[in-house]
C-alpha cells in the first residue's frame, strides 16, 4: 500500500483504550429500567460493530468494498462513536450477493457450521469415517454417482462443521460444488483490493486481550466462588459492617487503567442471575419472583436465562437495595452475583465482540475471509503476553478465600478454576506411571509420577478455553462458534489448536467434573469431535514426546479413581453417591471414555498402543470395571422395587467393552510385533493371577475354588478377561501358555530350573474361574432361580450373555476352554471345579439326592443349562481357526452371523443388520457378497411391506442349535424347525433326520486344541454323563435328554477327529453307556419323544458299528440274549446289518450311494423345472390384508346381512350401512383448447419423472382450493357393512362417538353418516300393485332393457324391491326421520332453504350418486385396458352405488318425492365440472324430461358436443403447438365423420386436415368419460334388478365388462359401441347427423331446463393422479436445490438449504417444517384440499397420510425400494438408490382418488383415532414430535419390523428395557445422550436403553428424594389415563403443559404404547 497506515502502535493504543473506557460514554453510565436497557443493549451492539468495522478496516477505507451498495458508511471517529449515529451499513444481504460468492472457501476448508434443518451429507464412499461431512454447498452430486450418500438433518441438538477441503476427510479429491458454482463468476477487480494485515492482528488480538482480561477477573459466577461470596456477604450484612462489605465488592470488581472502583460505598450495582440445567421453567419462575425483578414479567426474564444463560434481576444505585433479592434468589437455588454497572457493560462488549466476529465470518468476500480466519488463528493461538501487566484476582482470592489456596495444595489455582499467581495457567494434576513400574499391572494403581514441570503454550486460546465455565450460555456457544469451526478447518491451525487443547486437556476436564454449571457446554466436547477424530492429530498425540496419550489417559483414570475404593485388595469404581445436579460426573465419564475409544480409533498402528507405558494405563482404565458391579441372591421376599443401581455400571462398562473391541480391531487390523504381544499378556497375567482365592478340597484329592454363585456377591462384566482372552487368541496357544507360565515379563521362558515351582504356582482357575461364575450367574438367572431380585437382573444378564458387540460370553467359553488345555495334569479338578461352580458336586459326589439340590424343582433346567455350556466348550473352535487370509476369516464369520440370523424366518435387511454385530457389517460389500452366497431374495408384495432374505436350503444343515451362535433361541424349536426344513428337502420323515453337531475339524485349528476334548473322556466327566442319562430314564423326565443326547454325539464325534474314524471312547464302553440308550429305545414309555428314541438308537447304532463285540456282551449282560437278538432283528429290517464286517459295510454303502446318485440324476430335471417356484412357495410370506396391494378390499368383505355389532340376522330392525361423505378433488376443469391432457392416451397408471423436478403451473394449484367443504362435489366412500340402527345408536353412545364421526365397529373405517338399507319396500304386494295402479305404472318385471328403453325413474325402479310389511315401512319412516336430522339432509345449506321439504334431499342424494359414478370412472383411467375392462371387479364400489340408489329409491317411497323445482347446488357459484353428468342422473331418476333413457344420455351429450365446438371455436385452436408425442384418430378412414366434422367447423377455415384429426380426437376422448359413466349407472340398475353385485354384467349377450378391440387405437370403433348401446344412435356419426341443427344453428332451447344446459364446463379426461414423483428419491436428498419445487412458506429461516421438508402430493407444493409442527395442516386448510393430504417426506422416505378432521395422521413407507427391496425409513438410511416403485404409487392414487384416505388412517390407527374423534385431535395433534403410528407390514417374515407401539402393556417390562426380540425400531430418532453430533459416532442401542432408563428415573425423582418407587403415579398406565380419560374431568389443559408432558417423558410414553 503506498498510502501510510496508521501507525499499529497508536491504533493498538487507540482500540484498548476505547475498549476500557467503553462504560464512560455517556449513553450508558447509569442504572436503568428493563425497557430502557434493551434499547441500551442495541445501541451497544451498533457501537461495537460500528467501532470494529471501521478500525479493521483501515478507519473505514474499505467498507465500500466490505459492504458494496449501501447508503451510509461512516467515515469518521465522531460517527463511530456516536451513539445516534444510526447505519446498518454492515448488513448482509442475502439477495445482493451472488449465491456462489456466499459459500466459496477457495484455500481452505469449508468449516461451515450446520444449522437447523441443512442436510449433512455423508459417502461411504469417499469418507474416511462416518464423522466426515459435506454440507449443502459443498456437496457435489457429481462427485458421487453410484454412490451411497446418506443424510442426517441438523437439529437443535446436534453440531458440527463441513468437511469440505479437509484431504484427511475423504479418500479422494472433491469438487466443491460452491467453487464450481463460483467459475463462471468473473471476481471484480475491486475484490481484489486486500486488507491490511497488520490492521487486522492488531484489532483482533486487542480484542482477545480485553477479553481474557475482563473475565480473568470474573470470578463471582464461578461455582467455585458464588457460594463463599454470597456466605461472605451475607455474613457481613448481618453483621452491619458496611466498610468490609463495600471493601470487598469493590475488591472483586472489575478494573483496568479506565475503571477504577472507588474506595468506601460502591455505585451503580445489578444483580445477575445464571441459568442452571437442573432447575425447570416453573422452579426458576418461582425462584425468581422470590427475588423481586424490576421487571414485572417474570416470564420474560425466566425465558431469557434459559436462552441467553443470564439475565438481569434488577439494578441500582444502591447496592443495599439489591441484597435482599441477590439472597432470595440464591436461597431458592439460582446462581446470582453482585455485578457493578461498569462490569456489566464490560460483559455486554465482550459478548458484541464475539458476535462481531461471527459476523465477519459470514461476510462473502474472499480476501477478507481469508485473512481473518488466518488472522484469527494466529491471534489465538500466539500467546497472551499481557499477563503481568494486567490485574491478577489471585490475590483478592487469598485475602478473603484464603482456605481455596492452601499453600500445601500445590494444584490450588487449578482446583479453584483460577489462574496462577503469575497470572498464567495453573500446573494441572499431570501424572504418568513411573518407568520402574512397567512390568506389572497393580491390583491398585501403578506407581505414578507427578508432573509438576508441564510447560503450556499460554496462548489466548487457552486462556479463552481456560475460563469456559465463567461464561454464560449464549457467550458460550458463541465463542465456540467463533473458534472451533475456524481453527479446525485451517490447515494450519489445527494441530496447532489440537496440541494447544491436549496440554490443557487435564484442566477443562477436571472443571468440567467439578467446576462446572453447565458440563453439557463444555467447548471441549466439540474440540475432541473435531480435533481427535483426525488422524493426524490422533498421531501426534499418540506419539508427541510430550506423551500427551498418557496424560489425557490419566487425567481421565483420576476423575474415575476418585469415585473407586478397595474391594478384596482390588481398586474398583463405585457408583456415584454424592449429589450432583449438574450431572457433571456422568457427563464427565462419558466424555472420558468416548475421547479414549475415539483416539484408539484412529490409529493404524497397534503397536503404539501396545507399548508397556500405553498398555498398562489402558488396562488400569479398564480394570476399575472388571467385577465391579456384584450382585448377591436374594432370598425370602420379593423385592418391592427393581434395583436400577446396576444402571451406570452396565453403561460404562459397556464403553469399556466398547474400547476393548475397539484395540481388539487395531490388532486385527494391524498387528503389532508377537513380542509386544506376549509381554502384553504376560501383564494381565500378572493382574489377574494374582488374586488370593480361597480354595477347598474335593475328595480329599482336589482342590477348587470355593466360591458359591448363588450366596457370595457375584459380578458377570470382567472386561479384563475379555482382554485376556482377544489377546491369547492372537497367538498359538503354546506360544501363550508359556508367556503365562513365565508371568514375569522380563523372566525368559529358558530358565529351565524354575519350571516345576512356576507350574505348581500356576492355577488357571485363577483367571478362568471368573468367567465361569459369570456363566454360572446368567444360567440361574436364565432358569428363574433369582427370581427375587426382581426384573432387573433377568435383563442385565440377557444384556450381557446375548449381545454379541460386548463379545464377553463367549470370551468366557474361551477362557473355560483354556482351563481345560492348560491344566492337563489334573483334568478332575477342574471338572470337579467346574461341578461345584454349577453347584452340582453335591449331587455328583451322592450328598444330596437329585430333587434336593438348592435347585430344587428348577434341577433339570439347571442341568440342562450345564450341558448346553459343557458343549460350547467342547465344540467352539473359532478362537483357534487359522485362516489363508484375514479376508477369508471375516467372510466365514459373517456367512455364520447371517446363516444363524436366517433360518428362523426370512429377514428384511435392514432387521439382519440389526442382528449381525456391527463389527460385521461395516463392510458393506463383504456383507452383502456373504448375503448374496447364502440367501435368496424374495421381493415385496404389499403397500408397506420390505423385500426378504430366506436362508438357501443347503445350509439349514450346516446349524447346530446348540452352538454359541444360536444362544438367543431355544434348543429343541431349533432343532425342530431345522430338521423340518432338513426332512422337507430330503423329502423324509423329519424323525429319520438326525442332527450332526458341527465341530470345525482339528486340521485347520491350532494343533494343541487336540486336546480340548480330552476332559470329555476323562472317567470323571463320563460318569456325569452316565448318572444324568440314568437319571432321566429314571425321572422319565426328557428336559434335558435332547442336549445331552446331542452332546454324546459330539463327545463322539470330537474323539472321532482326534482318534480317528472307527475310534469310541474307552470310557464310553468301560460305563455301561450303551445299556442306557438302548434303555431309551426300548422304552414303552412315552415320555422319549421319537426324536430322542431315534437319536438315542443313532448313537447306540454307532457304538456298535465300531465296537460291536464289547457293546452286544455288555448289552446281552444288562438285558439278556432276547433283548438283544430282538434289538438285532430290528435292525436288520431297516436296512442295517449290525454285524456286517467292515468291508461289507463299506461295499453296502457304496452301492446305496450309487443308487442315490442315479435316483438324483433322474430327479435333476424336475428339481430345476420346479426351483423357482419351491424358493417362493415355501417362503413363509403371510398376506394380511389390511395393507396388502393385491387385496386391498380384503377387509371389507362383511357377512351379509348380519349385523356387524350383535351379529344377529334374524332381527327385524332396520339396516344401516356406515358412510364417509366428503368432497372429492379429482374433478377437475379442461380448457380445451389449451390442454394438452385430452390428447394423452389412456395406458394405465405412468408416473413422469421428468416432470417431477417442477412443480405445475399455479392454475391446478388454484383449483385446489374450489374443492373446499362444496357440498356439490360430495362423495359416498363405505364399507358396506351392516349394522342394525338400534345397535348402531347404542354403539355410538356407548362408545361416545356422535352419529357424525365414528368409526365403522367391524372395520374400522371412518364415517359420517349412515343411510339405511332395506331391500322391501310399500307394504304387502297387494297393497304395492294398488299403489303402482294408482300411480299409472305398468306390472310388466323390471329388466334392464325396459329401464334404458322405457321408464327409468325411481317410481319404476321400486319394482325392484321386495314388497315390506307396513311396520316396516313405518320402522323405516322413523330411521330416514332421524338420519336426515342428523346429518341435515345431506347438505346443511341446502336443508337451510325456507321451503325445504325432507324429500327434496333425493335430489342431493342423486347428485353425490352422480358425482360417485363419476369418481369411480376417474379412478378406472388408470387401469389397464380400462376400455375394455373398466366395469369388471369393484365389487365394493358396486355396492356402495346400489346402496346409495337403494337409499334414493326408499327415500322416494317413505319420506316423500322431492320438489322438482329445487334445483340442488345451483345456488352455487361454482361450476362443477361432472355437471353434465350430474343432469343426466337427475333427468334419469325423476324423468324430469319425459323421455326414456337412451334418449336422455343422447340429448345431454349433444349439448356437450355443442358446447365443446363453442368452446373450440372460441379459442384459437390452432395456435396450440402440437409434440410429436400427441396422437391423434385419422379421420380418413372415416369419410363420413370427416365431411361432418368440415361441415361443423368448415367456415372456420381450418385446411389443413390434421386439425379436423385433432378436433375428431377430441371429441372421443371427452364425450368418453360420460359415456363410460353412464355405463356404469347401467351396471348398478343390473345389479339392482337382479339384486346382485357380484354377477357378471352381461346384455345382449354381450359381455360389457370385456369389451373387444377396446384399445385406445380402436377407440372411434369404442366410442360408436357405447353409442349404440347407451343411444338410440348406431354410431358417433349418425348422432351427430340426428343433432345437427342444434350444432350449427342458433339453437333455441325448448324450456327453461334445457336453458341451464347451456354452458356446461368441460371436464378434464386424462388421467387424474397425484403429482409426478422423481425417479429416484436420492434426488429430492442429494440435488435439493435443483428440485425446483414451488415453495410455500418461504420466510422459513434458511428455506432453501434446508431438507426437513414435505411435498404435497396433491399439489406438488414444497412445505417446511414450522415450529408448531402444524405446517401440513394448515397448507391443506389454506391453500390445498382440505379435507385430507398425502406428503412425501424425502428425507424419511415416508408418506404421511392425513385428515384435517378430526385431526388425525399416520406414516406410511414413500412408494420407493432400495436394491434390498426395503422401503420406508430403512429404504435411504444408508445411502442406498431408492426407486420408486410403481404399483405402491399406484395403489397409494387409488386410495387417493377413491376417497380412500381418511378410511385407510382410521384402520391403522385403531383404537387410537377413537380418541381422536373423541378429543377432536387435542391429544394427537402435531404438538408432539410428528412420529404417529405407522403401518404395520404386510409381510410375516419380518412382521415387528416397524412395530413401536406395543397394546400389550404386559409386556411393557421387556419394552421398557429394550430387551425384548423386537425393539429394534426408532434408534436412529433418539440422540443419546452421548456425542451425538454430525462428527460425532451415532450411539448404538445401548444408549436408547439407558436413555429410557434416565427418563424412567427422572420420572420418578420427580416428588422428590429419589427413594420415591413410583411417585405415587403408576407408570403402567398409559399417559391417556393419567389424564383422567379423553374427557379430561380436571378440565381443559394448556397445550404448552401437554407439549411438555409429552416431550420430556416422550421414550417412555413411546414404550408405553
Ligand atoms: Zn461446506
Ligand atoms: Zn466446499
Ligand atoms: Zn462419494
Ligand atoms: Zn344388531
Ligand atoms: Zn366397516
Ligand atoms: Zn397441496
Amino acid at each position: 500500500m503506498d498510502v501510510p497506515m496508521v501507525n499499529p502502535e497508536d491504533l493498538r493504543l487507540q482500540i484498548r483504550s476505547t475498549l476500557m473506557s467503553i462504560h464512560d460514554i455517556e449513553y450508558f453510565k447509569n442504572v436503568r429500567s428493563p425497557t430502557k436497557r434493551t434499547d441500551m443493549d442495541h445501541a451497544l451492539k451498533h457501537l461495537v460493530f460500528k467501532y470494529l468495522y471501521f478500525v479493521v478496516t483501515d478507519s473505514g477505507k474499505q467498507l465500500k468494498t466490505l459492504f458494496p451498495n449501501k447508503e451510509h458508511y461512516v467515515s469518521d471517529m465522531d460517527q463511530v462513536m456516536n451513539v445516534n449515529c444510526v447505519t446498518d451499513f454492515y448488513k448482509i444481504s442475502v439477495n445482493s450477493t451472488a449465491k456462489s460468492k456466499m459459500f466459496r472457501h477457495q484455500g481452505r476448508n469449508c468449516g461451515r457450521k450446520f444449522k437447523v434443518g441443512e442436510p449433512l451429507y455423508r459417502c461411504q464412499e469417499c469418507a474416511y469415517d462416518d464423522t466426515c461431512v459435506l454440507c449443502i454447498h459443498c456437496f457435489n452430486p457429481k462427485d458421487h454417482e453410484g454412490h451411497h450418500i446418506y443424510t442426517d438433518i441438523c437439529n437443535e441438538f446436534t453440531s458440527g462443521i463441513c468437511d469440505c477441503g479437509d484431504d484427511e476427510a475423504w479418500h479422494k479429491k472433491l469438487n466443491c460444488k460452491a467453487e464450481e458454482d463460483g467459475d463462471d463468476v468473473v471476481i471484480d477487480d475491486e475484490e481484489e483490493l486486500s486488507f491490511d494485515t497488520t490492521i487486522m492482528e492488531v484489532v483482533l488480538s486487542e480484542i482477545f486481550d480485553y477479553f481474557i482480561d475482563l473475565f480473568n477477573q470474573a470470578i463471582e459466577s464461578l461455582p467455585t466462588f458464588t457460594p463463599d461470596i454470597t456466605l461472605r456477604l451475607r455474613q457481613l450484612i448481618q453483621s452491619n459492617d458496611n466498610e468490609s462489605m463495600y471493601a470487598l465488592l469493590n475488591d472483586l470488581s472489575y478494573r483496568n487503567e479506565k475503571v477504577v472502583p472507588p474506595v468506601g460505598k460502591p455505585g451503580d450495582y445489578t444483580v445477575m442471575i445464571y441459568n442452571d440445567e437442573y432447575h425447570n421453567y416453573s422452579q426458576a419462575t418461582m425462584a425468581l419472583r422470590q427475588g423481586v425483578p424490576d421487571n414485572i414479567h417474570t416470564d420474560i426474564l425466566t425465558s431469557k436465562i434459559d436462552s441467553e444463560g443470564r439475565a438481569m434481576l434488577k439494578c441500582s444505585d444502591d447496592v443495599h437495595t439489591l441484597t435482599e433479592g441477590f439472597f432470595a434468589v440464591q436461597t431458592n437455588g439460582l446462581s446470582a452475583t453482585l455485578t457493578s454497572w461498569p462490569e456489566y457493560i464490560h460483559q455486554e462488549t465482550c459478548k458484541y465482540i464475539i458476535q462481531w466476529c461471527n459476523h465477519c465470518l459470514s461476510i462473502p468476500n474472499h480476501n477478507f475471509q481469508s485473512l481473518f480466519r488466518d488472522t484469527l488463528g494466529k491471534v489465538l493461538s500466539a500467546e497472551y503476553t499481557r499477563a503481568s501487566e494486567t490485574t491478577n484476582p489471585y490475590d483478592n482470592v487469598k485475602k478473603y478465600f484464603n482456605s481455596k489456596l492452601s499453600d500445601t495444595n500445590p494444584y490450588r489455582c487449578l482446583d479453584a478454576s483460577i489462574l496462577s499467581e503469575d497470572n498464567k495457567l495453573p500446573i494441572g494434576h499431570h501424572k504418568r506411571i513411573n518407568e520402574d513400574d512397567l512390568t506389572t499391572i497393580s491390583n491398585s494403581l501403578n506407581k505414578l509420577d507427578k508432573i509438576m514441570d508441564k510447560q503450556y503454550t499460554n496462548s489466548r486460546l487457552q486462556y479463552i478455553l481456560y475460563f469456559d465455565n465463567r461464561y454464560w450460555k449464549k457467550l458460550r456457544k458463541e465463542i465456540q462458534n467463533v473458534i472451533i469451526p475456524t481453527l479446525a478447518s485451517s490447515l494450519t491451525y489445527k494441530p496447532i489448536f489440537c496440541e494447544q487443547v491436549v496440554q490443557i486437556f487435564n484442566h477443562i476436564s477436571r472443571s468440567i467434573t467439578y467446576m462446572d454449571r453447565e458440563p453439557q457446554l463444555s467447548a471441549l466436547r466439540e474440540c475432541i469431535v473435531q480435533l481427535f477424530t483426525c488422524p493426524t492429530n490422533a498421531l501426534i498425540i499418540f506419539t508427541h514426546p510430550n506423551g500427551y496419550f498418557i496424560d489425557i489417559l490419566w487425567s481421565i483414570i483420576d476423575i474415575f479413581v476418585d469415585f473407586c475404593k478397595f474391594e478384596n485388595g482390588t481398586l474398583i469404581w463405585q457408583r456415584v453417591q454424592k449429589t450432583n445436579p449438574t450431572k457433571s460426573f456422568g457427563i464427565s465419564f462419558k466424555q472420558g471414555l468416548y475421547t479414549i475409544e475415539t483416539l484408539l480409533s484412529k490409529i493404524e498402528d497397534s503397536s503404539i498402543i501396545m507399548q508397556p507405558m500405553e498398555f498398562i494405563s489402558l488396562a488400569t482404565l479398564c480394570k476399575l470395571f472388571n467385577g465391579a458391579w456384584k450382585i448377591k441372591r436374594k432370598e425370602g421376599e420379593h423385592v418391592l422395587h427393581e434395583d436400577q443401581h446396576f444402571i451406570p455400571y452396565l453403561e460404562h462398562t459397556t464403553s469399556i467393552y466398547s474400547i476393548i473391541q475397539t484395540i481388539e480391531n487395531r490388532l486385527v487390523h494391524k498387528p503389532c510385533s508377537e513380542q509386544l504381544l506376549l509381554n502384553c499378556i504376560k501383564l494381565l497375567n500378572t493382574f489377574l493371577s494374582h488374586k488370593s482365592l480361597t480354595y477347598k478340597l474335593i475328595n480329599d484329592t482336589h482342590e477348587v475354588v470355593k466360591f458359591v454363585v448363588s450366596k457370595d456377591r457375584v459380578a458377570f462384566m470382567n472386561p479384563i478377561q475379555t482382554l485376556f482372552s482377544f489377546l491369547i487368541e492372537k497367538v498359538s496357544l503354546t506360544t501363550a501358555y508359556d508367556a503365562i507360565m513365565y508371568s514375569d515379563a522380563i523372566s525368559s521362558p529358558n530358565v529351565e530350573e524354575s519350571f516345576s515351582e512356576r507350574k505348581s504356582e500356576f492355577d488357571f482357575l485363577k483367571i478362568s474361574d471368573f468367567s465361569l461364575r459369570s456363566i454360572v450367574l446368567c444360567s440361574q438367572i436364565d432358569i428363574g432361580f433369582w427370581v427375587r431380585n426382581g426384573m432387573s437382573v433377568l435383563h442385565q444378564a440377557s444384556y450381557y450373555k446375548k449381545n454379541p458387540e460386548l463379545n464377553s460370553y463367549s470370551r468366557d467359553i474361551h477362557l473355560n476352554q483354556l482351563a481345560f488345555l492348560w491344566e492337563l495334569d489334573d483334568v478332575p479338578r477342574i471338572v470337579y471345579n467346574m461341578l461345584d461352580r454349577w453347584e452340582l458336586l453335591d449331587w455328583f459326589v451322592g450328598n444330596v439326592s437329585y430333587e434336593n439340590t438348592v435347585y430344587k424343582d428348577k434341577i433339570a433346567s439347571m442341568v440342562q443349562q450345564f450341558i448346553t455350556f459343557v458343549y460350547q466348550v467342547l465344540t467352539e473352535r473359532q478362537f483357534y481357526q487359522k485362516f489363508e487370509t484375514q479376508d477369508e476369516r471375516q467372510m466365514t464369520f459373517i456367512k455364520n452371523a447371517i446363516i444363524y440370523s436366517l433360518y428362523q424366518k426370512p429377514l428384511s435387511y435392514s432387521k439382519l443388520l440389526r442382528l449381525v454385530p456391527d463389527y460385521y457389517t461395516e463392510n458393506a460389500n463383504d456383507f452383502d457378497a456373504a448375503l448374496e452366497e447364502v440367501s435368496i431374495f424374495i421381493e415385496p408384495k404389499g403397500l408397506a411391506d420390505n423385500a426378504v432374505f430366506k436362508l438357501k436350503d443347503l445350509y439349514y444343515s450346516k446349524i447346530d442349535p446348540l452352538r454359541l451362535a444360536n444362544l438367543g433361541n431355544e434348543f429343541e424349536n431349533s432343532a425342530t424347525m431345522i430338521r423340518t426344513h432338513i426332512a422337507k428337502i430330503k423329502k423324509e420323515d423329519m424323525n429319520n433326520i438326525i442332527l450332526q453337531p458341527q465341530i470345525v475339524s482339528p486340521k485347520n485349528l491350532d494343533a494343541d486344541i487336540k486336546q480340548l476334548g480330552g476332559f470329555s473322556r476323562n472317567p470323571v466327566f463320563v460318569k456325569i454323563i452316565y448318572k444324568l442319562l440314568q437319571t432321566s430314564l429314571d425321572k422319565e423326565d426328557t428336559t434335558y435328554l435332547n442336549e445331552l443326547l446331542h452332546l454324546i454325539h459330539a463327545i463322539f464325534k470330537d474323539d472321532e477327529q482326534v482318534n480317528g474314524k472307527q475310534s469310541v471312547p474307552d470310557t464310553y464302553i468301560k460305563l455301561p453307556i450303551c445299556s442306557l440308550l438302548l434303555s431309551i429305545v426300548n422304552s414303552k414309555s412315552n415320555a422319549f419323544s421319537e426324536t430322542v428314541v431315534n437319536k438315542a438308537d443313532y448313537l447306540l447304532e454307532k457304538m456298535i458299528m465300531k465296537r460291536s463285540e464289547e457293546i452286544f456282551s455288555t448289552l446281552t449282560y444288562s438285558f439278556g440274549e432276547e433283548c438283544v437278538e430282538a434289538y438285532k432283528e430290528r435292525k436288520l429290517n431297516q436296512g442295517v446289518n449290525l454285524e456286517e464286517t467292515e468291508r461289507e459295510r463299506k461295499k453296502r454303502i457304496a452301492k446305496k450311494h450309487q443308487a442315490k446318485m442315479m435316483a438324483k440324476f433322474n430327479n435333476l430335471q424336475s428339481k430345476f423345472i420346479n426351483k423357482n417356484e419351491e424358493a417362493f412357495e415355501d417362503s413363509n410370506i403371510e398376506e394380511d390384508g389390511d395393507v396388502d396391494m393385491m387385496h386391498g378390499e380384503k377387509i371389507l368383505e362383511g357377512e351379509e346381512f348380519s349385523c356387524s355389532l350383535c351379529q344377529d340376522d334374524k332381527s327385524i330392525d332396520i339396516f344401516v350401512i356406515p358412510i364417509y361423505q366428503d368432497s372429492t378433488s379429482v374433478f377437475r376443469p379442461s380448457n380445451v383448447p389449451i390442454s394438452h391432457d385430452f390428447m394423452v392416451p389412456w395406458g394405465g397408471f405412468y408416473n413422469n419423472t421428468d416432470a417431477s423436478s417442477k412443480t405445475e403451473t399455479e392454475p391446478t394449484v388454484k383449483n385446489m382450493k374450489l374443492f373446499n367443504k362444496d357440498n356439490q362435489r360430495k362423495v359416498f366412500v363405505s364399507c358396506n357393512h351392516h349394522i342394525h340402527y338400534n345397535c348402531f345408536k347404542r354403539y355410538v353412545q356407548k362408545k361416545r362417538f356422535s352419529v357424525t364421526s365414528f368409526i365403522c365397529p367391524l372395520c374400522q373405517t371412518y364415517s359420517n353418516c349412515v343411510i339405511p338399507i332395506f331391500s322391501g319396500i310399500g307394504g304387502t304386494q297387494k297393497e304395492q300393485s294398488v299403489d303402482m295402479i294408482t300411480e299409472g305404472i305398468d306390472n310388466t318385471p323390471l329388466t334392464l332393457d325396459s329401464v334404458l328403453n322405457g321408464d327409468s325413474s325411481i317410481k319404476n325402479l321400486t319394482k325392484a324391491l321386495k314388497p315390506a310389511s307396513t311396520a316396516d315401512t313405518k320402522t323405516l319412516f322413523s330411521v330416514f326421520d332421524m338420519i336426515s336430522k342428523d346429518c341435515n339432509s345431506f347438505d346443511k345449506e341446502f336443508s337451510k332453504a325456507v321451503d325445504f321439504q325432507k324429500g327434496d334431499a333425493g335430489l342431493i342424494l342423486a347428485n353425490y350418486w352422480a358425482n360417485t359414478i363419476s369418481m369411480l370412472e376417474i379412478s378406472s383411467r388408470m387401469d389397464k385396458d380400462t376400455n375394455g375392462k373398466f366395469l369388471a371387479g369393484k365389487e365394493q364400489k358396486f355396492k356402495t352405488l346400489r346402496n346409495m340408489l337403494l337409499t334414493i329409491i326408499l327415500m322416494y317411497n317413505t319420506i316423500g318425492k322431492p320438489d322438482l323445482g329445487f334445483k340442488p347446488h345451483v345456488y352455487s357459484s361454482n361450476q362443477i365440472e361432472n355437471k353434465l353428468f350430474q343432469h343426466i342422473v337427475r333427468s334419469t331418476l325423476f324423468n324430469t324430461r319425459g323421455k326414456n333413457l337412451k334418449e336422455i344420455i343422447a340429448d345431454y351429450l349433444s349439448d356437450y358436443v355443442k358446447q365443446i365446438k363453442e368452446d373450440i371455436i372460441n379459442a384459437n385452436f390452432m395456435d396450440i403447438s402440437l409434440t410429436d408425442d400427441d396422437k391423434f384418430y385419422d379421420l380418413d378412414l372415416n369419410e363420413g365423420m370427416k365431411t361432418m366434422m368440415i361441415e361443423l367447423f368448415g367456415d372456420k377455415s381450418y385446411d389443413d386436415s390434421i386439425n379436423y384429426d385433432l378436433i375428431y380426437s377430441c371429441y372421443l376422448r371427452h364425450l368418453r368419460p360420460t359415456l363410460r359413466r353412464c355405463l356404469i349407472m347401467l351396471k348398478v340398475f343390473n345389479n339392482l334388478i337382479n339384486d346382485n353385485d357380484s354377477t357378471r354384467f352381461i346384455f345382449y349377450d354381450e359381455d360389457m365388462e370385456n369389451f373387444n378391440d377396446s384399445d385406445e387405437s380402436n377407440l372411434p370403433n369404442y366410442i360408436d359401441k357405447l353409442i349404440s348401446i347407451l343411444t338410440p344412435h348406431k354410431d358417433l356419426l349418425t348422432f351427430f347427423k340426428h343433432y345437427i341443427i342444434k350444432f350449427t344453428e342458433d339453437y333455441d332451447y325448448e324450456n327453461e331446463d334445457d336453458e341451464e344446459c347451456k354452458g356446461y364446463p368441460i371436464e378434464n379426461c386424462g388421467i387424474i393422479k397425484l403429482i409426478n414423483l422423481s425417479e429416484y428419491l436420492n434426488t429430492y436428498v442429494t440435488q435439493t436445490r435443483e428440485m425446483q419445487l414451488r415453495e410455500e412458506n418461504q420466510h422459513v429461516k434458511n428455506s432453501k438449504n434446508r431438507l426437513d421438508f414435505k411435498i404435497c402430493l396433491t399439489c406438488g407444493v414444497k412445505i417446511h417444517q414450522t415450529i408448531d409442527h402444524h405446517e401440513m395442516t394448515r397448507h391443506l386448510m389454506k391453500h390445498c384440499f382440505q379435507s385430507f393430504g398425502v406428503f412425501l417426506l424425502p428425507n424419511t422416505s415416508e408418506i404421511c397420510l392425513l385428515l384435517t378432521s378430526p385431526p388425525s395422521h399416520i406414516f406410511i413407507s414413500a412408494p420407493y425400494l432400495n436394491s434390498h427391496g426395503e422401503a420406508g425409513r430403512n429404504a435411504m438410511k444408508r445411502g442406498d438408490l431408492t426407486k420408486l416403485n410403481m404399483a405402491r404409487y399406484e395403489h397409494l392414487n387409488k386410495l387417493w382418488i377413491n376417497n380412500e384416505i381418511p378410511g385407510y388412517i382410521s384402520r391403522v390407527m385403531g383404537d387410537e383415532f377413537r380418541l381422536s374423534i373423541l378429543s377432536n385431535g387435542f391429544l394427537f395433534t402435531f404438538n408432539r414430535d410428528p412420529r404417529a403410528r405407522r403401518v404395520p407390514p404386510v409381510n410375516g417374515g419380518d412382521g415387528e419390523d416397524d412395530s413401536d407401539e406395543s397394546d400389550d402393556l404386559d409386556d411393557d417390562e421387556n419394552e421398557i428395557f429394550g430387551f425384548g426380540d423386537d425393539n429394534d425400531e426408532e434408534e436412529e430418532d433418539n440422540n443419546g445422550d452421548r456425542f451425538m453430533g454430525p462428527n460425532g459416532t451415532t450411539a448404538g442401542d445401548v444408549r436408547n436403553f439407558f436413555q429410557i432408563f434416565e427418563n424412567l428415573r427422572n420420572g420418578l425423582d420427580e416428588n422428590g428424594d429419589g427413594n420415591n418407587a413410583n411417585g405415587g403415579i403408576d407408570l403402567a398406565t398409559p399417559f391417556i389415563e393419567l389424564l383422567g380419560g379423553p374427557q379430561f374431568q380436571t378440565g381443559p389443559i394448556p397445550p404448552e403443559a401437554m407439549e411438555e408432558e409429552s416431550s420430556s417423558d416422550s421414550d417412555f410414553n413411546e414404550t408405553n404404547g
